[in-house]
Formats: C-alpha cells, structure tokens, sequence
C-alpha cells in the first residue's frame, strides 16, 4: 500500500521520493503542468529527445550517443582526445575525478533504489503512450512555423523598444463575471505592453494567453517575466528589501566548449557573472540561491573561490540531478571523463537570519540529495524549485526568481534575454 500510496502521489504531483533516502524520481512534464488551469505541456515536445515516433529508443539514444562522438572528434578535439586517451590526467582533470569518485557511490545508491521501484519504472515506460502527437499543440498555432521567434535576436535590434506583446483577459474576465467579481478586478480584454525592458505579469489565478508576431505565449497564474539583457537586470532590484526575494535559482550561460550548445543561445565569460546583482535583490530575511554548474573543474574552482564570496554566498549542499533513459538506464556510462550523465546544483544561503548555528541541521537535511529525471530536450533544466521550498528563509510564499531562464512558472518571476521561450502555445496542448 505504500507503494501504491507513492505512485498516486507521483501521478499527482511528478515527485516521487523513495522511501528511508534523499532519491527523488520527478517527471518535469508533471510539475510543470501544476502550473496550469486550461493548458497543459505537451510531453512529446518536453520529451521529444527520449521519446519519439520514427525511432526506437535504443535507436534514438544510438543516434545521440553518435552525434557526440562526431562533435568530440572534431578537429583540435579529436587530437587532445587522443593525447588524454594516451597520457595520464592532468592536474584539473584529476581533481575533477577525484571529485567524481567521491559522489559515485552515492549516484550509483540512487540509481539501484530507482531501478527497485519496479511500479515507477512500469508509469515511466507508459509516459510514452501519454505523448498525444506534436499536431495537438501545433494546431492552436495554426501549425509548426519553421523558426521560432529568436527573442535574443529582436532584442538588440533598433526596433526592439517598440515591440508589445498583447495580453487577453478574456479568459479571466469571464472567470471575474461567472464569480460575480467586483469591477475593480475586471481588466479590459486586451492590454498592449512593451515586450523588452518591461516587468509583464499575469497577476490572474488563470493562465494567460498573449501574442506577439501572431505567436501565441500562455502565462501561467500569478507569474511575470522581465525580457532584457544583463545591462538591465538592475531594473529589477527592489527599492525596498522587504520586497526582494528568498529564493533564488540560477543557470548562467557558462562558455562551453560544445558547438551544440553555441548555437541554442550566447555564452558569458565568467567575469560577467561576478556583477550579477544578487546581494541587491535578495530580500530582507535572506535567500537561498541555488546554481547550476558544469563538472568543469575550472569552473567549479571558480564558484567556490571566487562567484560564491563575491555575491555573499554560504554553499551548503549540492544537489545531483542524474539523467536515465525511459528504460530506467542512465543515458551515458556514470564513468565517461568528458560527458557524465549527471549535473550538479550548488545550493548556498545568503544570510540575514540563518545564523551559523542553524546552517549544519539545514545541510544535513539538503545533503545528498539525487533528483532523477527523463532529460528534455535543448539542455533544459528540471523543475526543481519545489523541492527546494522548505529551506527557504523567510516569508511565505516564498518570493522567488529564475535568472536566465527560458520558461516561466506560477508565482515565479523570469529573467533573461528569452524567459517567453518555452511558453510558446506549441509547447502545450488544451486540457
Ligand atoms: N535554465 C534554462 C532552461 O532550463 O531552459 C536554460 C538557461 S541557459 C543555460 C542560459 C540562458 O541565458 C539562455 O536563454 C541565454 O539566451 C541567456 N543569456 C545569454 N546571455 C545573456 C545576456 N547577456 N543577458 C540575458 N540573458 C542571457
């Protein structure tokens, strides 16, 4: 019964925590769609990596597998593979393998207890057949325009500070009338707002739709988004901190050596992060920031040498995102040196209240924490937030923002050069 118990919770709320460990199996596509009131996304577009109708996905993986072959054999890479393949590590690359074999055991824990729960693994296979075909989400927009909209390029055009984005209240006024509603929460049905350098927000318990260049964007309940680039990110810090936020998540455009990536949106170098304003926003109680990073060792050193001070970070734990396939296999070898099948989320506290007598309790509760997921596509990160919700210091509901982000969630503020990205209507279907 406990099982059952677990799997209805899971079908609920796309969390699933096996019992007596910090081992969470979450189904992103789930949490996501907690969102939303009308629409719903589309598994075969968040899964379409893992899951699709013309191969098999042994076959699909193959092809992935390949594909990073070709890109690690290009060039100057494929010679320093070969000299790494022929001589010893160097010294990072030692240091970042020490720091792999000491989190192994732990991953290669989490992934037996995953591979136990023989019922999840049977819904994980049946995610499949959930995958309603990609015209469903297409349709509402009128089929799958070729290009999506590149935000990160209208941005920096001249024109950029004349683009509006319309949002329709229809959808929330009707709500405000069958309510019987007072007409100071009524909205007229339409509203026009500048798209770029502008907090747009959707205040309503309701999803949005808006449109921009006849493309349609759902914005969930009570979320906003701040479309700029990193010169304008001090528009959002608060003249009050009592109106900052508690809660901070981060996925900075590190400089990547994969072409892959270069082509999905522009790196940083590491120095632009060091401006960030984040001891700016946080709000009065303090906050918790939790950072995606590499397994680069340089990197790493970096964070903990030099981003962590700068901002007044405290790191307390990390959290270890490990990717599987629909079979419950890890997408790669634990052990491959250049491609591991995990990431990782520095967590750290910026601290106003959490004193040094509290952070060791709240360590030992966030520690070791392996969060599974079916990984989607385009390097998107899993929702991880809510776990994450009780350590939060301060107020209620936490206040909080995503920096960098590429989607938007409810009660979430989005920043970055593209946070309407994954809202785009052919993401989600009609619930
Ligand atoms: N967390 C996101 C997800 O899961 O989909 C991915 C974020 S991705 C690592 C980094 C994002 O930062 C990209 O959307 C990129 O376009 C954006 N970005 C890059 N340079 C930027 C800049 N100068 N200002 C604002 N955003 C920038």
């Amino acid at each position: 019964t406990e099982n059952n118990e677990l799997m209805l919770e899971f079908q609920k709320s796309g969390v699933y925590k096996i019992p007596n460990s910090q081992t969470f199996f979450v189904d992103p596509v789930r949490i996501l769609n907690r969102n939303y009131t009308q629409f719903r996304v589309c598994s075969s577009s968040y899964y379409s990596r893992f899951f699709t109708s013309s191969f098999t996905i042994d076959e699909q993986n193959e092809k992935i597998e390949e594909k990073f072959r070709v890109s690690a054999s290009s060039g100057k890479r494929k010679r320093t593979q070969r000299r790494k393949q022929c001589y010893s590590l160097n010294e990072k690359e030692l240091l970042a393998d020490q720091r792999h074999q000491e989190i192994r055991p732990l991953l290669v824990k989490a992934h037996e207890e995953f591979l136990e729960a023989k019922k999840l693994l049977n819904v994980i296979c049946e995610l499949n057949c959930e995958i309603e075909g990609w015209e469903c989400c297409a349709e509402l927009n009128g089929g799958i325009k070729e290009e999506e909209v590149s935000f990160i390029e209208l941005g920096k055009v001249w024109q950029a500070p004349l683009y509006d984005i319309a949002l329709d209240f229809t959808q929330a006024n009707k709500h405000v009338r069958k309510n019987g509603g007072s007409p100071c929460t009524q909205h007229d049905d339409q509203e026009l707002l500048p798209l770029f350098n502008n907090l747009v927000s959707n205040d309503t318990s309701y999803d949005m739709v808006s449109e921009f260049q006849t493309i349609r964007y759902i914005l969930p309940k009570d979320s906003c988004f701040y479309m700029s680039e990193l010169e304008q990110i001090h528009n959002l810090v608060p003249a009050d901190s009592e109106c900052g936020f508690n809660f901070i998540m981060i996925d900075p455009p590190w400089e990547n050596r994969s072409a892959y990536q270069k082509s999905k949106y522009p790196t940083l170098p590491n120095k632009h992060f060091l401006s960030l304003p984040i001891k700016q926003l946080i709000h009065t109680s303090g906050a918790l920031v939790a950072l995606w990073v590499t397994n680069r060792e340089k990197l790493r050193k970096f964070v903990e040498n030099e981003l962590f001070p700068a901002w007044g970070v405290r790191y307390a734990a990390t959290l270890y995102w490990l990717k599987v396939k629909a079979n419950g296999t890890l997408i790669c070898d634990l052990d491959l040196f250049h491609h591991r099948p995990y990431e990782c989320l520095l967590i750290g506290y910026i601290d106003r209240h959490v004193t040094d007598y509290e952070l060791p309790s709240i360590v030992k509760s966030l520690k070791d924490q392996v969060v599974m997921t079916i990984p989607g596509d385009y390097s998107r990160k899993p929702p991880v937030g809510d776990l994450l919700l009780e350590y939060v210091p301060g107020p209620r509901p936490a206040r909080c923002i995503e920096l960098f982000a590429r989607e938007m969630m409810a009660g979430w503020t989005s920043w970055g050069n593209e946070p309407l990205h994954f809202q785009d209507m052919r993401y989600f279907s009609r619930k």
